[in-house]
């Protein structure tokens, strides 16, 4: 499977959930027109876009699952930037706002509170129910089509989980990859302060990005590239990186988060390169090797 045949996808996905977006990517192939406009540049991604133009650097607004207009249904987005804590104008597209009412107005049930923890197959090796945990009861679902769709940690842990006598390494797993080679991203940030108040928290966040080091070119020193964006740190984040960074606590802490306004975050995004000591296991498993080890270990010292 290559992009070109996820993108038809991904454009669907984008006109449903009215992707906001520039009219000009300077950066690989252009997938926009988007169905609403892009973002202002606010405050800290303001900032952001005149430091990269100072250095020669391009830079622009990202496309955003964020409304930068009203829909029918849901009103443009505020610029008060709680997007990672809820965003409670509903602004911000997620399956929660924009997929489940859709779904419910066709007739779908919802089974809140649950979490499935095996998929059951029949005689034919198709698979036919769910079990699932509900109130601290196991609960089953019978069903026609199945999606497993729980982000690369869950997903591979509900196939593995889902052994049977017809696959005894879980399902989808002929091939041993399941869960292997997991690739998350990085997200490093750096933080730097401005005499000027620059107030970072608002605006959608992740606004302002460049890719000018994302695709690699000879004599990088550097595999696979990366994005720098505009990251914002709420306060207590940004005490928490703080902390982290200058070590401070106390009264310094108080002093240093008086200045918040005027301090920008950057975040770089990279990518993970697949390795094979990025598995998810199942903890019984993971614990039974190590238990095992333990005991090889324990008999080699005591030469028992
Ligand atoms: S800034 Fe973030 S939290 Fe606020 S309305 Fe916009 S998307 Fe929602």
């Amino acid at each position: 499977i290559n992009y070109n045949d996820l993108e038809p996808y991904y454009a669907e996905v984008e006109k449903f959930n009215q992707v906001s977006g520039p009219t000009f990517f300077p950066w690989g192939a252009y997938h926009g027109p988007y169905p609403k406009r892009s973002h202002y540049r606010a405050c800290m991604h303001e900032t952001f876009r005149r430091g990269c133009e100072a250095l020669g650097i391009p830079s622009t607004v990202g496309p955003m699952f964020i409304l930068s207009s009203a829909t029918k249904d849901r009103p443009g987005c505020t610029y008060r930037g709680f997007c990672k804590f809820g965003c409670m104008p509903k602004s911000k597209s997620s399956t929660l706002v924009t997929y489940v009412p859709h779904a419910l107005k066709y007739g779908a049930k919802i089974i809140p509170n649950a979490m499935v923890v095996r998929l059951n197959v029949g005689k034919d090796g198709t698979v036919r129910s769910v079990t699932y945990l509900s109130e601290g009861n196991e609960r089953e679902q019978e069903g026609d089509t199945f999606i497993v769709s729980a982000y690369s940690i869950e997903t591979p842990r509900l196939l593995l989980n889902s052994k049977s006598e017809q696959f005894p390494e879980g399902i989808a797993n002929s091939s041993g990859m399941v869960g292997k080679n997991l690739m998350v991203h990085s997200a490093d940030f750096v933080i730097g302060k401005y005499e000027e108040m620059i107030r970072q928290y608002r605006g959608p966040q992740g606004l302002a990005l460049t890719q000018e080091w994302y695709t690699r070119k000879p004599g990088d020193g550097f595999v696979r590239g990366y994005t720098i964006e505009t990251e914002t740190l709420q306060p207590i984040e940004f005490s928490q990186a703080l902390i982290k960074g200058k070590g401070v606590w106390g009264r310094q802490l108080i002093e240093d988060m008086r200045d918040y306004n005027h301090y920008v975050s950057f975040g770089i995004v990279g990518e993970c390169l697949p390795s094979e000591n990025s598995t998810v296991t199942l903890t019984v498993e993971a614990l039974a090797a190590r238990t095992a080890d333990y005991i090889i270990d324990a008999k080699q010292r005591f030469e028992l």
